[in-house]
C-alpha cells in the first residue's frame, strides 16, 4: 500500500530559453509532496505496532500525518502553537485529528508533542528529519525515471528543513545504480531570504543555524536544515538560490494565472527563478549552462484565493507582476 499517488510531469507551456518540466506534487491527495515521506514513515510505524501518531506541525506535515493516520486507522494528535491559523486547525479536524493548541512557537509545541509520545504505543512524526521520510520522498525520483526520456540537468526544490532535498538526493543516488546518467543531476535549493537555512548551512557547515525566521513562506521556516540535506554535496553540486517574499508571492500569482493552480509561497519561491531567468539562472555562472530543468511543484494547503489576494495587496502585486 502506498498513500501517495504518481503525479504528472507537465511541460512549461510557453517559449522559454530553458526546457522546463514541472513535477506536479500539488496534486497529491494532501496537496503537497509531504505524503510521500510522512506516509511512508507512518505506514512503517503502524506496521511496527505504533497505535497513536503525534505531529507537532501546524502545516503540511501535520496535515499529511492526520491524513495518513486516518487511512491507516490509527488516531492522530497534532500539537500546534497558538500562531497556527484557524483554517489549518479546521483542515486537521476534518481529517479526524485531535488538535491541541500548545505554546506560542513551534519549539514549545514540539516539546509538548515529545512528552505525549512518552506513553506506550505513541510515536512522534517529525516533519523532515527521518531516514524513512527521505526514503519516501525518494519515490518522486523513481517516478521520474519512468516518466522522462532523459534526466534533467538540475532539479529545483524549495527547502525548509531539507527533507525534500535529502529525499531527492537519495532517489538520485538509487536511480544512478540503474542508469549512471542520473548521477549527473544537480540540485538547486530555493529559499526566501528570511528562511535561508540551507544557504547558511552550505556556507558555514552543519552546525550553522539561523537566529530567527522572517518570511511569508512560513513552510520554509526551519532554523537549520537536517544533516542529510547537506550531505547531498557529497554526491553532486547543490546550489542555493534566494528569492524575496515579493518574488515568492509573484510566483504564486503567475502560476495561478498560467496553470490555474493555487500553491503556497514556499512553492511560489521555487517557481520564482523560472519567471526571472535573467536574474536567477543567467546571472550565475554555475547555472547558466543548464538547458533542461525540472521544478518540483511542492504545493501546500496554506493558501486560498482570499489569502493570495491579501498577499498580492501587501506586496503591491495587484497587477500580478513585479514592477522593477
Ligand atoms: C514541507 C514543505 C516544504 C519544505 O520541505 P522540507 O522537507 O522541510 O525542506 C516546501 N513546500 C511545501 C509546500 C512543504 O509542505
Amino acid at each position: 500500500m502506498t498513500l501517495h499517488i504518481q503525479t504528472p510531469v507537465e511541460s512549461w507551456p510557453r517559449p522559454h530559453r530553458l526546457h522546463i518540466q514541472l513535477k506536479m506534487e500539488c496534486f497529491q491527495p494532501v496537496g503537497s509532496f509531504k505524503i510521500r515521506g510522512i506516509g511512508h514513515l507512518c505506514e512503517r510505524l503502524v506496521a511496527d505496532g505504533v497505535d497513536h501518531l503525534v505531529s507537532s506541525s501546524g502545516g503540511n506535515a501535520g496535515f499529511a500525518t492526520a491524513w495518513a493516520g486516518r487511512q491507516l486507522g490509527v488516531p492522530v494528535t497534532v500539537v500546534t502553537p497558538s500562531s497556527t491559523p484557524q483554517v489549518v486547525c479546521d483542515w486537521l479536524r476534518g481529517e479526524k485529528a485531535e488538535v491541541l493548541v500548545h505554546g506560542s512557537d513551534w519549539a514549545e509545541a514540539n516539546d509538548h508533542a515529545c512528552r505525549l509520545t512518552e506513553s506506550n504505543g505513541a510515536a512522534l512524526v517529525h516533519p523532515f528529519d527521518h531516514e524513512l521520510i527521505w526514503a519516501g520522498h525518494a519515490s518522486l525520483v523513481r517516478e521520474l525515471t519512468s516518466q522522462l526520456d532523459s534526466p534533467p540537468d538540475a532539479i529545483v526544490v524549495a527547502v525548509g528543513g531539507g527533507g525534500l532535498l535529502a529525499g531527492i538526493d537519495h532517489g538520485l543516488v538509487t536511480a544512478a545504480e540503474q542508469d549512471p546518467r542520473w548521477a549527473e543531476v544537480d540540485l538547486i535549493g530555493v529559499e526566501t531570504f528570511g528562511a535561508a537555512s540551507l544557504a547558511k548551512g552550505l556556507a558555514e557547515g552543519k552546525d550553522a543555524a539561523l537566529d530567527g525566521i522572517d518570511t511569508v513562506a512560513t513552510t520554509l521556516g526551519a532554523r537549520q536544515v537536517c544533516r542529510r540535506a547537506l550531505q547531498a554535496t557529497d554526491h553532486r553540486a547543490v546550489h542555493s538560490l534566494l528569492v524575496n517574499d515579493k518574488q515568492a508571492i509573484d510566483g504564486c500569482v503567475k502560476f495561478a494565472n498560467d496553470r490555474r493552480v493555487l500553491v503556497e509561497p514556499s512553492c511560489g519561491a521555487a517557481l520564482a527563478p523560472i519567471y526571472d531567468d535573467v536574474n536567477f539562472f543567467q546571472s550565475k555562472q554555475a547555472l547558466a549552462d543548464y538547458h533542461d530543468i525540472l521544478v518540483v511543484v511542492c504545493g501546500g494547503i496554506g493558501v486560498n484565493l482570499h489569502q493570495l489576494k491579501q498577499w498580492q495587496a501587501q506586496f503591491g502585486l495587484d497587477e500580478g507582476t513585479v514592477k522593477t
